[in-house]
């Protein structure tokens, strides 16, 4: 349907969006369509599958309240991929356990020299899996881009090979697949839907640390699997040797293949990430604004996100164009009377100081009380701090979903409001991180 009215209600509809929700924005959306309009339900086509499944994910409610603010009618909405039906075998290939990122792709991934044997070695398995390097063991601290590949490799190997059978999840939800597999008493279905497919990516082995079960269970999979020359990819935020509480045999089979390392990025490399993230983004950036964001943000590259977040609505709020000098303003790199802009590794490394907790147990899975209430209060000032998603500031602390960092804010709120001693911990933090340096 691309009647003239249609093509002018989604154009108005996108504005809304981009003034709604800027951070889910893609330069991409342009190419969505009104498929059909009618009784108060609108259906969206979208280019593939993988991006209608990002809107349905993450943009619904904003696309919904765009829909009724332009047309004035209660509207609901539906995305569907406009690609060509996949062939049958496809279709009966096990779904991936994880649904993949649009923007995840080699094609907006960064090559540079922090990063370049692990890139590579991810386009060599995904055009030959199971062949050359196997397993592939990436690793690399948080944020530089282990998720990204594994998502790339993903999208890489459906393309060319649509029969591939590809079985992708964190190593969290292996171990819980596999607790709940015993509770229910389906062991043998659990271990035939791993120990048959032709690649299995699992992020984070670092969370099968004491899990003797699980470790066990994992050891057999990865042993069918690599008898069979199936490919078998994992990442960890250390190397292989470093991963303490993992037994021998398996530190040992991780090394068996490539391991590659992922280090932080280069100035240069920084710049041509701000800027290609802001391309995806549809956001311009004068000449020598991704060379500040760069000099803003130098480890960890999920921050480049927030930052851009900061600097477009900061120039939204402002009514201003986005220039170097509100770049500076925004992050707070000019030494001037503006409020500092507060980074998560900041408020991470200011609490960890605060309550005595490692910086590395507020970003694990850990659970226990002493090392989650810290990690509650850098997602509550995270949340008041800076202008991160809750997806983002989860991301920083462990991988943890939205809903778990608005439940950490309601639950910091509720506990100030009866515990003085944690308010005042909380507002002498607050001070210290927005003290005009
Ligand atoms: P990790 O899994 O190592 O913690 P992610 O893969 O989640 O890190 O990456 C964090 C963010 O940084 C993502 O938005 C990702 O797209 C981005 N990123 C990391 N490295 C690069 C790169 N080389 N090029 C472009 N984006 C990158
Ligand atoms: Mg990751």
């Amino acid at each position: 349907m691309k009647t003239h009215d249609s093509i002018r209600i989604l154009e108005r509809m996108l504005e809304e969006v981009r003034t709604l929700d800027p951070v889910n924005v893609r330069t991409w959306f342009e190419d969505l369509t009104v498929m059909n309009f009618s009784g108060g339900h609108m259906d969206i086509g979208c280019p593939d599958e993988t991006k209608a499944h990002y809107l349905q994910d993450h943009c619904l409610p904003v696309f919904t309240q765009a829909a009724q603010r332009v047309t004035g009618y209660l509207v609901s909405l539906g995305f569907h991929s406009m690609e060509s039906i996949p062939a049958p075998a496809a279709a009966e290939a096990p779904p991936s356990a994880i649904r993949l990122h649009p923007d995840y792709t080699f094609e907006n991934f960064v090559v540079g020299p922090c990063n370049r044997l692990a890139h590579a070695s991810c386009i060599a398995v995904s055009q030959n899996p199971g062949s050359i390097y196997n397993p592939l063991f990436l690793h690399g601290s948080v944020g530089l881009g282990k998720t990204h590949l594994l998502h790339a490799v993903c999208h890489d190997s459906r393309h060319s090979r649509k029969t591939l059978s590809i079985q992708f999840l964190s190593c969290e939800q292996f171990v819980n697949g596999f607790i709940s597999a015993i509770e229910q008493g389906k062991l043998p279905e659990f271990q035939s839907q791993y120990r048959t497919v032709d690649v299995l990516i699992i992020d984070d082995v670092q969370f099968l640390r004491e899990r003797e079960q699980s470790q066990e269970e994992f050891f057999h999979t990865f042993n069918a699997l690599y008898n069979n020359r199936r490919q078998i990819i994992l990442t960890a935020d250390c190397a292989p040797g470093e991963l303490p509480s993992l037994e021998e045999r398996l530190i040992s089979r991780f090394k068996w293949g490539l391991v590659a390392r992922l280090d932080a990025p280069s100035y240069e490399t920084r710049i041509a990430i701000v800027k290609k993230k802001a391309h995806l983004r549809g956001i311009d950036l004068p000449d020598g604004t991704a060379e500040l964001v760069a000099e803003h943000v130098q480890s960890n590259i999920r921050e480049i996100e927030g930052a851009l977040t900061i600097l477009y609505a900061t120039a939204q709020t402002a009514g201003r164009p986005i220039t170097a000098d509100l770049a500076r303003e925004a992050l707070g790199i000019q030494q001037n009377a503006a409020p500092r802009a507060v980074s998560m590794a900041d408020i991470i490394r200011a609490v960890s100081g605060e309550f005595d907790t490692r910086v590395t147990d507020l970003q694990s899975k850990k659970r226990s009380q002493s090392i989650a209430l810290p990690r509650q209060v850098c997602m509550y000032l995270g949340r008041r701090l800076t202008r991160h998603s809750l997806e983002e500031i989860g991301g920083h602390l462990g991988g943890r979903d939205h809903s778990t960092v608005l439940h950490a804010c309601g639950k910091i709120e509720d506990i100030c409001k009866t515990d003085s001693l944690l308010r005042n911990r909380i507002d002498t933090l607050t001070g210290k991180l927005t003290q005009v340096s």
